[in-house]
C-alpha cells in the first residue's frame, strides 16, 4: 500500500473511532446557537400541526412533547405508559395489555394505539403547542432550516466512484457524526440528462425512514457538485465480503442475516410503492456493527396505483427474464434480485456465470431466460428451495409476488431461526462484525479519477433543478444526529425554574 493511501486511512479511522464529541468543531455552540423566540414567528404561523408529524415522527418533537407530559402531573403516567409499551410490544403483547389496563384502569383488550393516542393529540397536543416545550422546537426547527454548505463539514478520503462522481466520507462540523458524501457532477449530470435521475433518488431517499436503507441526511450543492449526504456505512459492500476475504461466498449464518435484512429492506420500499431494480452484492453496504442497509437508489421507480413499468435497466447479470424480454413489469423483478444475491452469497459466483467467465450479452440473455442455475453441494436443500422459488422464470409463479407478498418470503423455512420482529427493531445481533481499525474500501489510489466534462455549459434552466435538489437538512435524519451525538442533550436546557430563557450564555 502507498503512503498516501495510508495516511489517508488513518486519518479517517481516527476521525471515525473518535466521531462524536471529540469530532465537534469547537465552535460547534456558535453553529448550533438558537434564535430568539420572536424570529420564529413566521415559521410557527406556515408550519402543519399535524400531531403524528410533530409529536411521533420527528425525533426531536417527540422528544420535546415528553418533556412537556413529563412536567405536568396529570400527564406523567402516559408517558412513562408509552414509552414502556414501546419496549415491551417487542416483547410480549400479552405483557402490554396488563400493564396498560393496571395503570388506566381501561377496559382489557382495549388496544393502545386506539386509546391513548387520541387523548394525547386532542387536548395536550394543543395545551404543548402553547408551552415553552414548543417555543424550543421551533427554535430547533430553524436550525434545521440553516443553509448547508461544503463548510459545514470536514472532508476525509474518497470512498467509491459511481456514474456521476465520487463518494467521500464527511463529518458533520457541528456535530462531529461521520456520513458518506455521494457527489453529482454537475457538468456530467447535464451531459448525459441525468437530471431527473438525480432528483428522482434524492426525492426517494428522503422520504424513507428504515433501517435497511440509507438514509439521507443532507441534500446540497457546490460551485460543481451536487451532494447527497448519506448515512455512512463503512463495512464494505457484500461483493468485497463474498470475494475479497477467504474462499468466494459468505458462511449461512450470514447469509440467512443479510437476506433476512435486504428482504425487511424491499418490503419496506414496496409498501411505499417503490421498486428498487439495481439489487446485487455491491449495493448491499454493511455499518459498522456489521447491519447491511440497501444503497444507491439511483434507478428506483415509484409505481403509481399499482401500475407496471417498462425499461431494460439495471446490471444485466442480475436482470430478471421479463425485464431482459422488454415487458411491464412491477415488485418481481427485485425478488428475483434477491434470489440472485442468495445464490451470489451461497455459491461464490452469480447464477448465471462462473468465476472468471466472459460472456456476451446475448449469451447471458439466453441463459437468463431459459436455462436452469446449477447447485452444487454448497447448497443446503432449504436455500436451494428457496434459492429457485425466487429464481422462477415465470413472474406470476415467484416467492414473493403473490397477494401476501414478501411476507411469504420471510415465513420461507430458510428464515426459521430469524425473529423478524426483533431484527426491524435492530435487536438482532449480527454474525459478522467489521473491524474498526479496517477501511473496507480500494486503497485511494487504485479508485479512478473522476475527470469533469469541457465544453459544457451551466445555464439558468440548470439553476431551477439546483434549487429542486438543494434542500438542505432532512428532518428526521437531521434531529436523530443531533440526538445521538448529544448535541440535542446539551443544548437543550432551559432557562431557571423553567422560565422561557431560550438565548443562553455559553
Ligand atoms: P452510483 O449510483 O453512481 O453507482 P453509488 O451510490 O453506488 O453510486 O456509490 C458508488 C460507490 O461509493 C459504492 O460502490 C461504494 O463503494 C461507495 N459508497 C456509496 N455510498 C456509500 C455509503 N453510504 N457509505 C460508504 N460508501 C459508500
Ligand atoms: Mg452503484
Ligand atoms: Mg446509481
Amino acid at each position: 500500500m502507498e503512503i498516501e493511501s495510508m495516511v489517508a486511512n488513518s486519518v479517517l479511522v481516527r476521525a471515525r473511532t473518535g466521531a462524536g464529541i471529540k469530532g465537534r468543531s469547537w465552535k460547534w455552540k456558535d453553529i448550533l446557537r438558537f434564535p430568539q423566540v420572536s424570529q420564529c414567528v413566521d415559521l410557527a404561523a406556515n408550519l402543519e400541526r399535524d400531531y403524528h408529524s410533530l409529536c411521533v415522527r420527528q425525533p426531536i418533537g417527540k422528544n420535546l412533547f415528553q418533556l412537556f407530559c413529563q412536567s405536568r402531573p396529570d400527564l406523567h403516567s402516559y408517558t412513562s405508559l408509552l414509552n414502556e409499551a414501546f419496549q415491551t410490544k417487542l416483547y410480549n403483547k400479552q405483557k402490554l395489555h396488563i400493564c396498560f389496563t393496571e395503570k388506566l384502569c381501561i377496559q382489557p383488550n382495549t388496544h393502545l394505539q386506539i386509546s391513548l393516542l387520541p387523548f394525547l393529540s386532542g387536548e395536550p397536543f394543543y395545551q404543548y403547542q402553547e408551552s415553552m416545550y414548543f417555543d424550543r422546537f421551533l427554535q430547533w426547527k430553524m436550525l434545521e432550516r440553516q443553509p448547508i454548505t461544503k463548510h459545514s463539514f470536514r472532508q476525509y478520503r474518497l470512498l467509491g466512484k459511481g456514474g456521476f462522481g465520487e463518494v467521500w466520507a464527511c463529518q458533520v462540523r457541528a456535530t462531529g457524526m461521520m456520513y458518506a458524501c455521494k457527489k453529482l457532477d454537475k457538468t456530467h449530470v447535464k451531459k448525459r440528462r441525468g437530471e431527473a435521475m438525480a432528483l428522482n433518488e434524492k426525492q426517494i431517499l428522503e422520504e424513507l425512514d428504515s433501517r435497511f436503507v440509507v438514509n439521507l441526511a443532507y441534500a446540497y450543492e457546490t460551485k460543481h457538485d451536487l451532494c447527497m449526504v448519506l448515512t455512512m456505512m463503512s463495512g464494505g459492500d457484500l461483493r468485497f465480503h463474498i470475494y475479497n476475504i477467504g474462499e468466494p461466498g459468505l458462511d449461512t449464518d450470514r447469509v440467512q442475516f443479510y437476506a433476512a435484512q435486504v428482504c425487511c429492506g424491499l418490503i419496506h420500499l414496496h409498501q411505499r410503492s417503490i421498486l428498487y431494480r439495481d439489487l446485487k452484492p455491491e449495493n448491499i453496504l454493511l455499518d459498522d456493527n456489521g447491519h447491511i442497509r440497501i444503497s444507491d437508489l439511483g434507478l428506483a421507480v415509484r409505481l403509481t396505483d399499482g401500475n407496471l413499468v417498462r425499461g431494460r435497466v439495471g446490471t444485466l447479470g442480475y436482470m430478471a427474464p421479463e425485464v431482459v424480454a422488454h415487458k411491464y413489469y412491477g415488485m418481481s423483478v427485485d425478488w428475483w434480485g434477491l434470489g440472485c444475491l442468495i445464490y451470489e452469497m451461497t455459491a461464490g459466483h452469480p447464477p448465471f456465470r462462473v468465476r472468471g467467465e466472459h460472456l456476451k450479452s446475448s449469451e447471458m440473455e439466453r441463459r437468463i431466460q431459459t436455462e436452469q442455475e446449477d447447485y452444487t453441494d454448497k447448497f443446503s436443500i432449504e436455500v436451494k428451495r428457496l434459492c429457485s422459488m425466487l429464481l422462477t422464470k415465470d413472474p406470476k409463479e415467484r416467492l414473493g409476488c403473490r397477494s401476501s407478498a414478501g411476507k411469504e418470503v420471510q415465513s420461507h423455512p430458510f428464515f426459521r431461526k430469524i425473529n423478524f420482529r426483533m431484527l426491524e427493531a435492530g435487536l438482532v445481533e449480527p454474525p459478522f462484525k467489521p473491524d474498526p481499525w479496517l477501511v473496507y474500501c480500494s486503497d485511494v489510489q487504485d479508485i479512478d479519477e473522476f475527470s469533469t466534462v469541457k465544453g459544457v455549459i451551466l445555464d439558468q434552466t440548470d439553476q431551477d433543478f439546483y434549487t429542486k435538489f438543494n434542500t438542505g437538512c432532512v428532518p428526521i435524519t437531521w434531529q436523530n444526529e443531533l440526538i445521538e451525538t448529544g448535541c440535542f442533550k446539551e443544548l437543550n436546557v432551559f432557562g431557571p425554574e423553567g422560565s422561557r430563557s431560550p438565548d443562553l450564555d455559553w
